[in-house]
């Protein structure tokens, strides 16, 4: 038997139940992802309860479900796109957006210059194409500096400071672009910095929320303005796997919120994806078939590594860990077994869950995959061998 992750405490009795509906009456039809709203809105309470005068953004990519993004966008300060099929998403939604991200287009720029959105500048191309756009626009462009700082968020799922980079603009840099897109005539936003993604441990946050406005004080003291925003990154993580803690946001916010007050004339954001809609979605599939072999025992689902892939392991892990699982139609009292479960794609690589304990279970019965609100359906190669897309509810 391996271990698995915890499962969230919203989702913990059996049979499972999410926003008051029975597993039966979400599986219309099979597999399907259930995004809890009112888990979502738990934690941008203690989102706001912890971090009182700091902006909430939204990192549409980790879940871009659009009766998600509508019940979200009455709660959030505004939403961080990465592509304009984003922008469009969350377009009528009312609230500031910032557009991030390596790579736009000519025609995205166009896109997020025509709707007022802030360009976060990924380089300094980035910034002679955007002032050009605007031109031919006869628009005033709204422009933040995405700054790759010299520090990075240690402990952090992914790296995204510290060394060369496709995003941001090296910090020693970042006060000349500055002085050139105002030079230019664009409305200069501030800052944008995020050292990086998935940390559980709060002082490594701490610190870097350190460094970042450290370093925010000294771009705009070399650029002889001071921004109109700091977007401080974000990356809060969710407990994915054995033995990891959630995070205590609390100590962060207790850390950082003093630190602001000095600050009057800078508004600052900090910009979630996974913290507030991963441990929110279940993803329910039906297990079809279940065998021996050689010892082992194998319940088959409908879905697994086409929708679901960050749970199989193969969306940036090194070692393969168990998401937290579990037998949604079991009940509590059920007899125990150690089993394997695994998606219908033919490579050895859709494996739901490793040799984990669940109650007694067959054909019929629904596997619930938790922590699949972030990364999950659209992070996933769903046309993988031509399975249908499942269906997305929000309760
Ligand atoms: C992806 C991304 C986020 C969201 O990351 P999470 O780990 O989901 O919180 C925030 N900011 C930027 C710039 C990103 O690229």
């Amino acid at each position: 038997m391996k271990p698995m992750g915890a499962i969230p405490p919203e989702f913990r009795s059996l049979p499972l139940a999410i926003g008051g509906r029975s597993v039966e009456q979400l599986l219309s039809s099979s597999p399907v992802f259930v995004y809890d709203a009112a888990v979502v809105r738990s934690r941008i309470t203690r989102f706001r309860a912890a971090f009182p005068g700091v902006d909430l953004h939204y990192a549409v990519k980790a879940n871009p479900f659009a009766p998600l993004l509508a019940a979200m966008a009455p709660l959030v300060d505004g939403f961080d796109v990465a592509s304009a099929g984003e922008l469009v998403r969350v377009a009528m939604l009312g609230k500031a957006i910032s557009f991030a991200g390596p790579g736009k287009t000519d025609a995205e720029l166009e896109t997020a210059i025509a709707t007022g959105v802030t360009i976060n500048l990924e380089s300094e191309g980035e910034a002679d194409r955007s002032l050009a756009v605007a031109d031919r626009l006869g628009r005033t462009p709204r422009l933040a500096v995405r700054v790759n700082p010299e520090f990075e968020l240690r402990g952090s799922g992914m790296r995204m400071g510290g060394r060369a980079s496709p995003f941001g603009v090296d910090a020693e840099c970042a006060p000349a672009l500055v002085t050139r897109i105002v030079a230019a005539g664009a409305e200069w936003r501030g800052f944008h910095i995020f050292a990086g993604s998935q940390a559980l441990d709060p002082a490594a946050i701490i610190d870097s929320q350190a460094h970042t406005l450290d370093l925010a004080a000294r771009l705009a003291e070399a650029a002889g303005s001071s921004p109109p925003l700091v977007n401080l990154g974000g990356g809060f993580g969710i407990p994915y796997f054995p033995g990891e803690q959630a995070l205590d946001i609390e100590a962060i916010g207790a850390a950082l919120t003093p630190r602001l007050d000095a600050l009057l004339k800078t508004r600052f954001a900090i910009e979630l994806g996974r913290w507030l809609v991963g441990e929110a979605g279940v993803y329910l599939t039906r297990i079809v078939d279940r065998k021996e072999s050689r010892g082992e025992t194998f319940l088959v689902c409908d879905g697994g590594l086409n929708h679901q892939l960050a749970a199989t392991g193969n969306l940036g892990t090194v070692v393969r860990r168990n998401y937290p699982v579990a037998v949604a139609t079991a009940s509590p009292d059920a007899p125990r077994e150690t089993v394997s479960v695994v998606g219908p794609l033919c490579t050895p690589l859709d494996r739901l869950a490793d040799q984990v304990e669940l109650p007694v279970a067959g054909p019929g019965d629904v596997i619930a995959v938790f922590m699949a609100g972030a990364y999950g359906l659209t992070a996933s190669p769903w046309e993988f061998l031509g399975h249908p897309r499942p269906a997305e509810i929000l309760v």
